[in-house]
């Protein structure tokens, strides 16, 4: 973690002025166009590379910039405002590229790491199977124990960037240990014998970014690149899910923030009934609604990177509630900015189709929203068991029910 002394406020500010310049000039006029592709966006992950954007996410011992996560999630935001490959292509550098930073051994991190950071090489997070998704902790993925390291062997599936990546993290069962503590992470090289990427998946939204299913059928692993501890692969796909899920809330939020911006312009110009829809009152409270929950977003998904830089103890549960709250209130504000522009808003010549199917996505990766009100739920039952409120003694009451006696 980075307390972000490192950033100045005033670098902190050029950098988020030009990723602004950057998102208004380059990535926004060619969003649409890029989201009309499956194949991975390389104009915007080069301009991403060359404004130094993708260097944040890697330590400066390793060629990195290493923003605290606080300018991390402005710089999201700005870029899923207007374009969800170029956020993505932020986070999805993060999401591939932490576990080799956090537990690839020094050599092997001082080989890899600075051409990550520089964007010569790709990385990809291979953690999902076929099987399992939300239910991480039973994937079926197997390492075997053999001299001098490992053979894996199964199928990994939705892996964003699988179609460019050089490396893949891959996260297995080791000689069938059970549970948690029974997985390992690997590194594998793209050319590894017996790796093979599968077709592009096609998909609803979220174009640029390719994913496809990785075979990894009797892949050889040295022992030198093993990420982490031995069964510390759940630890090591946790460390990278935190920054995963408060990336996601910051996509969607910066995306929802980008819709609700063209769906007021478009109220000040548009009309029905003999006057701007912006002066229908119904309207009025729509964007109102819409304009203070984006605030009350803004406000959690930050308090909640703050805590990240200052390694609060709680900040896992506190990415899930930024992650739900956005996504859901993501997918909800480009759902009614498409309403505000009726048919228009349902055509691809409007750019507002794309940011509601893109925002379908933020509910689902990383997590879906079920998946994290149970992780809420369960926080909130075990931090109650520790509270006492002054108002409830319920002690006194257990004791008082117990009591068979009338009451005198
Ligand atoms: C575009 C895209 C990119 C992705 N990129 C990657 C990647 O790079 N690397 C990677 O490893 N994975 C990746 N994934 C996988 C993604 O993280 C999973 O899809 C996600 O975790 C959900 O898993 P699942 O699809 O298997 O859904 P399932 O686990 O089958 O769940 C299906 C649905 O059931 C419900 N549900 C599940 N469990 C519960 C529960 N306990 N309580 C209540 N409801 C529940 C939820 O509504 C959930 O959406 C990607 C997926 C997509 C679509």
């Amino acid at each position: 973690m980075n307390d972000g002394t490192d950033w100045t406020p005033a670098a902190e500010a050029a950098l988020l002025a030009r990723a602004r310049e950057l998102a208004d000039r380059e990535i926004g006029p060619r969003a649409a166009a890029v989201a009309e592709q499956e194949t991975f966006a390389w104009d915007t992950f080069r301009a991403l590379c060359r404004e130094g954007i993708v260097a944040t996410a890697f330590p400066r011992a390793f060629g990195g910039t290493e923003a605290p996560m606080r300018l991390r999630v402005r710089l999201v935001e700005t870029m899923a405002r207007v374009c969800t490959a170029a956020a993505t292509i932020v986070t999805g550098t993060d999401l591939a590229g932490r576990p080799i930073v956090a537990g690839a051994a020094p050599a092997l991190a001082a080989d890899l790491v600075p051409r990550l950071a520089s964007g010569e090489i790709q990385s990809a997070f291979a953690l999902t199977e076929r099987g399992s998704g939300s239910d991480v902790a039973n994937l079926a993925c197997t390492a075997r124990t053999v001299p001098g390291g490992w053979v894996l062997d199964g199928v990994k599936r939705y892996i964003t960037r699988a179609p460019v990546a050089d490396w893949f993290v891959v996260v297995a069962r080791v000689d069938g240990a059970a549970g948690a503590r029974g997985l390992s992470a690997f590194l594998v090289p793209r050319d590894a014998p017996g790796l093979t990427v599968g077709p592009v998946q096609t998909k609803m939204g979220w174009a640029g970014v390719p994913i496809a299913e990785v075979f990894l059928c009797g892949v050889a692993v040295p022992e030198s690149h093993r990420l982490g501890a031995a069964g510390g692969g759940m630890t090591l796909a946790q460390d990278t899910l935190v920054r995963a899920r408060i990336g996601h809330a910051a996509i969607a939020l910066g995306r929802a923030q980008g819709a609700f911006e063209m769906a007021a312009q478009w109220c000040g110009r548009r009309r029905s009934f003999g006057q701007r829809l912006g002066e229908h009152q119904g309207v009025q409270w729509m964007l109102a609604g819409m304009a203070h929950r984006l605030e009350a977003a803004r406000c959690l998904v930050h308090t909640c990177a703050e805590r990240y830089d200052r390694a609060d103890p709680d900040v896992a549960v506190h990415a899930s509630m930024a992650k739900l709250h956005a996504t859901d209130l993501g997918m909800q504000v480009t759902t009614d900015c498409l309403q505000l522009f009726g048919g228009n808003g349902y055509l691809k010549e409007f750019p507002l189709e794309r940011f509601m199917r893109d925002a379908k996505m933020n509910q689902i990766g990383e997590g879906a929203s079920e998946v994290h009100k149970t992780l809420i739920g369960r926080h909130v039952l075990r931090e109650s068991a520790r509270l006492r409120h002054p108002c409830l003694d319920l002690d006194a009451f257990e004791a008082r029910m117990a009591d068979p006696e009338p009451p005198r």
